[in-house]
């Protein structure tokens, strides 16, 4: 069997080898080769120390930023490549760190302190397996190296890894460690928010994240609480087939891969439990359920400390979650100007799985949705002004009539009336009318 690689990590081996040293490819890129993925990195784990590596490499630019815990990155040109010493972890008495790391000459060993066995495999011109990582990965099964159990109370994030490559790879957990991720899902909360945003994160995008999400949510309710009310909250509604958590769910199965739409999706009704009642004719209601969602939304955003960026735009995106969508371009040029075309699409596709998620009687919307996006790329097109930027006339046209924060107001006006269609974007016809609304 043989194994792509690119030229220069095929290099890097045979440097290893040729200076006396063990050294193979392991973790994701031999997984991924195995089952066909082209692999985003490339990690070698040797027998040489740390010391050892950098000398053998030391024409290219290092770091050894890593080099504790026996990790030298050599930057080839487009490739950095992380070579790292043979290691056996210590103890792990807080759950997330080994208290010390110890160098080691035996792969084995290696091997052995690593979380999955299909990331236990190695490669160096044939296959290493000493865990079953091959045939684990030929039934599409994520099995701890080792007692789940002793493995997660080693390093906890291990728990939310194997939900996430059960995602990405549309792989199963195998039974006892689908068990033990039950069992231990507790110890999670010791995690730093950042580990856990990032596996998160990769989770939620993955092919198999609904009946991940599906299966194991009290592990998720562990670092997002705001869950589990969601779960059988009946809506009591003509438009809607399922309680709030399948409804998200199936919502979420609409949306393409993208972590801030898929994040948007998930918590878009985060909102409905707090906000819910029940009328006279025992109908459900959700007042105020989008601005209560955009709060807890900003929150956990925050909590999960991801960036500013995707903590506005999810927030944005559940507020105006619900906004009804109506037909022309006078509105979706409104809709352009505040938040951008990426923002707005993001947002069309968030209402139109949202739609999709509904029962039928809701399906009424897709129509006006369709529209939209129409009207959207329309005036992309035609290059339509939306935007301050694009208007015809700008702040030093306008100095004689107004300064400072009036100015700001009077374009902003200008812009308003030509995005309304109440006035052309030309020069000529936007000085008259803000000499007019100066006068
Ligand atoms: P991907 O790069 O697609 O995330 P990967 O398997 O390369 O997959 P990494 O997080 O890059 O995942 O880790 C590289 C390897 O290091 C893993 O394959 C695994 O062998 C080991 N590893 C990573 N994190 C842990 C952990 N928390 N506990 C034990 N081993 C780990
Ligand atoms: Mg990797």
């Amino acid at each position: 069997m043989q194994l792509q690689m690119p030229e220069r990590v095929r290099q890097a081996l045979d440097t290893l080898h040729g200076a006396g040293f063990e050294a193979y490819l392991v973790g994701g890129c031999v997984r991924d080769s195995l089952l066909g993925i082209p692999p985003h990195d490339w990690d070698v784990t040797t027998s040489a120390l740390p010391e050892e590596t950098a000398s053998l490499f030391a024409a290219f630019p290092l770091s050894r930023q890593g080099e504790k815990h026996g990790t030298i990155t050599v930057f080839f040109p487009g490739l950095p490549l992380e070579i790292t010493t043979f290691r056996v972890d210590g103890t792990y008495s807080d759950h997330r760190h080994p208290d010390s790391v110890h160098f080691s000459r035996s792969l084995r060993q290696d091997l052995a302190r690593r979380d999955f066995t299909v990331n236990a495999l190695a490669w160096d011109g044939a296959l290493v397996d000493f865990f079953g990582g091959e045939r684990d990965l030929a039934q599409r099964r994520i099995r701890c190296v080792g007692t789940p159990q002793r493995r997660f109370e080693e390093d906890s994030l291990r728990i939310l890894r194997a939900l996430r490559f059960s995602s990405v790879l549309s792989f199963s957990l195998e039974e006892a460690t689908g068990a033990a991720v039950l069992q231990c899902r507790k110890m999670l909360s010791g995690v730093a928010a950042e580990r856990i945003a990032s596996e998160f994160m990769r989770l939620l995008c993955g092919k198999d994240a609904v009946p991940v999400l599906r299966a194991y949510r009290p592990v998720f309710e562990v670092f997002l609480p705001e869950l589990a009310p969601m779960a059988g909250l009946d809506q009591r509604s003509p438009y809607h087939q399922y309680d709030v958590w399948e409804h998200t769910l199936h919502a979420l199965e609409q949306t393409d891969a993208d972590p801030e739409l898929r994040l948007a999706v998930l918590l878009h009704d985060i909102g409905k439990p707090p906000c819910r009642s029940i009328d006279r004719t025992g109908r459900g209601h959700f007042r105020g359920h989008q601005e209560a969602g955009a709060v807890i939304a900003e929150r956990i955003c925050t909590r999960m400390r991801l960036s500013r960026q995707m903590t506005e735009h999810v927030t944005a995106l559940v507020r105006f979650h619900d906004v009804s969508v109506v037909c022309g371009e006078a509105n979706v040029r409104r809709w352009l100007s505040r938040l951008g075309p990426q923002l707005y699409r993001r947002l069309l596709e968030l209402n139109r799985a949202d739609t999709l998620a509904h029962a039928a009687p809701a399906f009424r919307r897709l129509p006006i949705l369709d529209q939209a996006e129409q009207d959207l790329e329309h005036i992309l097109r035609e290059g339509q002004c939306w935007s301050l930027g694009q208007l015809a006339v700008n702040g030093t046209d306008l100095a004689s009539l107004a300064q400072g924060p009036e100015l700001g107001r009077l374009l902003r006006r200008l812009l308003d009336e030509v995005i309304d269609g109440r006035c052309p974007n030309e020069r000529d016809a936007l000085l008259a009318l803000a000499r007019r609304l100066c006068a």
